[in-house]
């Protein structure tokens, strides 16, 4: 195996390495998955980026449906008298909703929020259907766009309108809920892990930083190129709290009447800022190969026409080597092979296919890896087997990648001044020394230490992680002794 060189960009972007919010939204726009918008904070999903979701998309909703969740669809407008009953959820959410105020020429006699989320409808529909103990588990989920009004927006990561799925489901007891919230928080670590080579850190939210309304909220907590953290999926055990104000009560075994237990959970185009994030490099986006739209781009290579016609019978030929679930490209736009390169590895095609009139009497092809530009010559026949090898060898050396500059980048401390140090990167615009830690300290669970650190270091607790190992300690802030585990501070997306 021998290294190809990296190739300057046909459109060029920024250095990752010297401004990483400058380099991801060159990325975002040159690698066509998204654009500005007319509305400030919404954005165009490209076909690139949506083929991108979409197969995320698929894999989530296979794992959703393959533990026995069931899709619907509630509507997109909300009435405002829904919304006000479950009181810490509307003091959470007042702020991001969006109004419709009028409509057929006129004032609205009751005001409609464009949803932010969907507990309340689904709450005030499923009082009416849930009635007995039979009637339950509910586990639904809806796949659907959501308004949250935002001031400062980013592609994918925070955008006002944003695609998601959101489950929700009820129980006739607490400790089912508890364990559907475990289950489905599971399920998005799979998703993270399995399917995007993004390694996360499972564990529970502070008080702080919970989802509003619910008794408490999981979470999945992945390590950015730049350090800071990004929450990919967040899973709620909302408790009785919203059954109770919505007044859905169900007739148990024992003839009792009581209030279900219910959990939420959702994941949204975010993730695809995850994936752009923890991938990519100075070239542009680095897909993982399970969800890449294309997982090999042909790059025919030739000078005269009838070098051309060589070469186009070959790769005809070839195409039938691979086995058909292999995600294929061929690129024959009328530009020199240089440009071709940087383009997809701009795109991110995890491998690309070179084949010359050389290749072809030889009976090879050139197979060049997007991740580490290794470079090999495999002979054609060979292709039905080094081809799905060479995917499943990317996708797993993502991941530990990710993984591995995770690691580098973890710290454990238990001196306060030496946790406000790590997280001053001062002006760094360097690679590493602009590259944000993770810190793993212990806390007392004391909501003023959390606040406390925040205002000094913009770093917030992500979670309790579940794997931490049981461990007693001085909260890093005060001295009151810990929760009895380390937990994760990061700057946070
Ligand atoms: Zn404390």
């Amino acid at each position: 195996m021998t290294k190809t060189q990296a190739q300057p960009a046909p459109q060029a972007i920024a250095r990752k390495s010297d401004n990483f919010a400058e380099w991801y939204t060159d990325v975002v726009r040159k690698a066509e998955l998204a654009d500005y918008s007319p509305v400030r904070g919404c954005m165009i999903i490209r076909p690139y980026g949506y083929a991108l979701w979409e197969n995320v998309q698929r894999a989530l909703d296979d794992m959703i449906k393959a533990t026995g969740h069931q899709n619907m669809y509630f509507p997109l407008l909300i009435p405002r008298s829904f919304l006000t009953k479950e009181a810490e959820h509307v003091e959470g959410f007042a702020p991001e909703v969006a109004w419709v105020t009028h409509a057929g020429g006129e004032e609205l006699e009751e005001w409609l929020a464009v949803r932010p989320t969907s507990e309340t409808i689904i709450c005030s529909t499923y009082a009416k259907y849930i009635q007995s103990w039979r009637d339950l588990p509910v586990l639904i989920n809806q796949w659907a766009n959501v308004m949250r009004w935002e001031m400062r927006t980013r592609f994918f990561l925070r955008t006002t309108e944003f695609l998601w799925q959101e489950g929700h489901t009820f129980h006739a007891t607490p400790d089912e809920a508890a364990e559907e919230t475990d289950k489905m928080l599971g399920v998005y670590a799979d998703l993270a892990e399995q399917w995007l080579s993004i390694p996360v850190i499972k564990g529970r939210k502070t008080e702080a930083e919970k989802f509003a309304g619910a008794d408490y909220t999981l979470s999945i907590e992945a390590m950015m190129g730049d350090g800071k953290a990004l929450q990919s999926g967040t899973s709620h055990n909302l408790g009785q709290n919203f059954t109770r104000a919505y007044e859905i009560l169900f007739q148990d075994k024992d003839l009792t009447r009581k209030n279900p237990w219910q959990t939420s959970w959702g994941l949204s185009t975010r993730i695809i800022g995850g994936i752009i994030m923890a991938h990519g490099d100075d070239s542009g986006l680095i897909l993982p190969p399970r969800v890449a739209p294309y997982q090999v781009v042909v790059a025919p290579i030739f000078r005269k026409d009838e070098e051309r016609a060589t070469v186009a019978a070959a790769i005809e030929k070839l195409l039938m080597e691979l086995p058909p679930e292999v995600r294929v490209k061929v690129d024959w736009r009328e530009e020199t092979p240089g440009y071709k390169f940087n383009d997809w590895e701009l795109k991110g095609v995890p491998v690309r296919m070179e084949v010359g009139p050389k290749d072809v009497q030889k009976e090879q092809v050139v197979l060049v890896r997007r991740d580490t530009r290794e470079k090999a010559f495999v002979p054609v026949a060979e292709l039905s087997e080094r081809v799905p090898a060479l995917l499943d060898t990317v996708q797993r050396a993502l991941y530990e990648r990710a993984l591995a500059f995770r690691l580098e980048h973890t710290l454990r401390l238990d001196d306060y001044a030496a946790l406000v140090a790590a997280f001053d990167t001062g002006d760094a615009t360097d690679a590493e020394s602009g590259t944000t830690p993770f810190v793993e300290a212990h806390w007392c669970g004391d909501p003023a230490c959390e606040a406390k650190v925040k205002e000094d270091t913009k770093a917030t607790i992500r979670n309790i992680p579940f794997d931490a190992p049981d461990e007693d300690g001085p909260c890093i802030v005060d001295g009151k002794p810990g929760i009895g585990r380390r937990v994760i501070f990061a700057k946070a997306y």
